[in-house]
C-alpha cells in the first residue's frame, strides 16, 4: 500500500503518517519526489486502517499496490535511481548510471591472463568505454570447460584500475566470494543462472556496491523485479536490471534478445536498465545492430564482449567484437544516443 501525500505536505504531516504506520507494526518508506512525497508501507497490510489514513491531514490518497514488487517499482519510489560510480583513479571523473548518460561496459567474456586485461583495458578506455567487464568466475554449462581464473582474474581486473583507470564489473557466483568481489569490483554482476539464487541475493543486499542482475534464461520480467526486491529488501537499494536474452525456439540466435523489456522495465521500475546484446544474440555481427537498438529503446547502459582475437577466445569468441569493430560501434552509439536526447558517458 502507498500513501500519496498532497503537494507541499510538510515534514510534520509526513512524520505523523509514518508514526501511525509504525504503531501498526509496519515500516514506512518515505520517498520524496520532485512533485510530491509518497510513503510506502512495508509489512502486514491487514493491520492498516485505510480510512484512518485517508482522513489524515496532508494525505491525498491511499493506494493499494497490486504488484508484488514494491521497492523496485516506480509507483512506490517516485524518483529514478541514479547510481554513482566513483572514479577508479584519484582525480578522474566519476560516472553515473541511470541519468542522461549511457554507459558502455566492455571487455572479454573471461579474464584470460594479465597482459590481455592490461592491453585491452587501455584500448577500451581510449575508444571511450566507461567500465571494464570480465568474468573471473565463469558459469559454464560444462564442468570440463574453462571455469575462470578466480581470485587471480579479479586481481588483474583490479590492477588495471590504477594503471588504466576503468571501473570494473565482474560476476559473483558463490556467497563465499561476495565480500571479496564487493571489495575489488565497482559493480557486482549476478549472472542469468543465479538470478534466482535467493541466498546470494540476500548476501548482496548487505554489500555496499551496486548489484547488476541479469535476467534468467527463462524468467519473466516480474521475476527479475522480484529478484531486485530481494536485494533492496536486504538493504542494498543500488540495483541495476540487465536484459540478456531469453530461451526461445529460435535457433538463429543464441538467445532471443527481448528489447521490449527496456521500456517495460522503465515503466515499471525506477532502477537503471542495461542491455547485453552479446549474450542476447550470440553472434558478433548481430551485436552492433542490437546495441544501437537498445540505446534507441532507452537503455541506460550496454554490456559488450570485446576480445583482442575472438577466434582464439577461451569463451564466447563468436559473439565477441574485435577492438576495431568496437571502436566503430562507439561512434554509431554516440549518434543514436544523441538522437534520443542522451549522450555517452
Ligand atoms: C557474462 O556476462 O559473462 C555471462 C556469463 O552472462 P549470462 O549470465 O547472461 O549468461
Ligand atoms: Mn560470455
Amino acid at each position: 500500500m502507498i500513501v500519496v501525500m498532497q503537494k507541499g505536505a510538510g515534514d510534520d504531516r509526513i512524520q505523523a503518517v509514518s508514526d501511525l504506520v509504525t504503531e501498526w507494526g509496519l515500516k514506512p518508506h518515505v520517498s520524496r519526489g520532485e512533485e510530491r512525497t509518497v510513503i510506502g508501507l512495508i509489512g502486514d497490510e491487514s493491520k492498516v486502517n485505510e480510512p484512518a489514513l485517508e482522513m489524515m491531514s496532508g494525505v491525498e490518497k491511499v493506494m493499494p499496490v497490486l504488484k508484488p514488487y514494491k521497492r523496485a517499482s516506480l509507483e512506490f519510489h517516485a524518483q529514478r535511481t541514479v547510481i554513482k560510480i566513483p572514479p577508479a583513479r584519484h582525480g578522474d571523473r566519476g560516472l553515473t548510471l541511470g541519468g542522461p548518460g549511457v554507459l558502455v561496459m566492455a571487455g572479454p567474456c573471461s579474464v584470460e591472463n594479465r597482459d590481455m586485461i592490461l592491453a585491452l583495458a587501455a584500448f577500451l578506455k581510449g575508444a571511450g568505454a566507461h567500465l571494464l567487464r570480465g568474468g573471473a568466475f565463469k558459469p559454464r554449462t560444462s564442468p570440463y570447460a574453462f571455469q575462470g581464473l578466480g581470485v587471480e582474474g579479479v586481481r588483474y581486473l583490479s590492477e588495471q584500475r590504477s594503471v588504466v583507470g576503468l571501473p570494473v564489473i565482474t560476476e559473483v557466483m558463490d556467497v563465499r566470494d561476495a565480500e571479496m568481489i564487493a571489495e575489488f569490483a565497482d559493480l557486482i554482476q549476478v549472472g542469468a543462472r543465479n538470478m534466482q539464487n535467493f541466498a546470494l541475493l540476500k548476501v548482496l543486499g548487505r554489500c555496499r556496491k551496486p548489484v547488476m542482475l541479469k535476467r534468467g534464461l527463462a524468467n519473466t520480467l516480474e521475476e527479475l523485479l522480484m529478484s531486485a526486491e530481494y536485494v533492496i529488501n536486504a538493504g542494498n537499494e543500488e540495483v541495476i536490471l540487465c536484459e540478456r536474452g531469453i530461451r526461445t525456439f529460435e535457433p538463429f540466435t543464441r538467445n532471443t534478445l527481448d528489447l521490449s523489456a527496456v521500456p517495460v522495465l522503465k515503466r515499471e521500475s525506477h532502477l537503471p536498465v542495461v542491455v547485453d546484446p552479446s549474450h542476447g544474440t550470440g553472434h558478433w555481427d548481430l551485436v552492433a545492430p542490437m546495441a544501437r537498438a537498445a540505446v534507441a529503446a532507452g537503455a541506460d547502459g550496454l554490456l559488450l564482449e570485446v576480445h583482442p582475437d575472438p577466434a582464439h577466445a577461451i569463451s564466447d569468441g563468436p559473439q565477441s567484437l574485435t577492438p576495431g569493430r568496437f571502436k566503430e560501434l562507439m561512434r554509431e552509439l554516440e549518434a543514436v544516443a544523441g538522437a534520443v536526447g542522451r549522450h555517452l558517458g
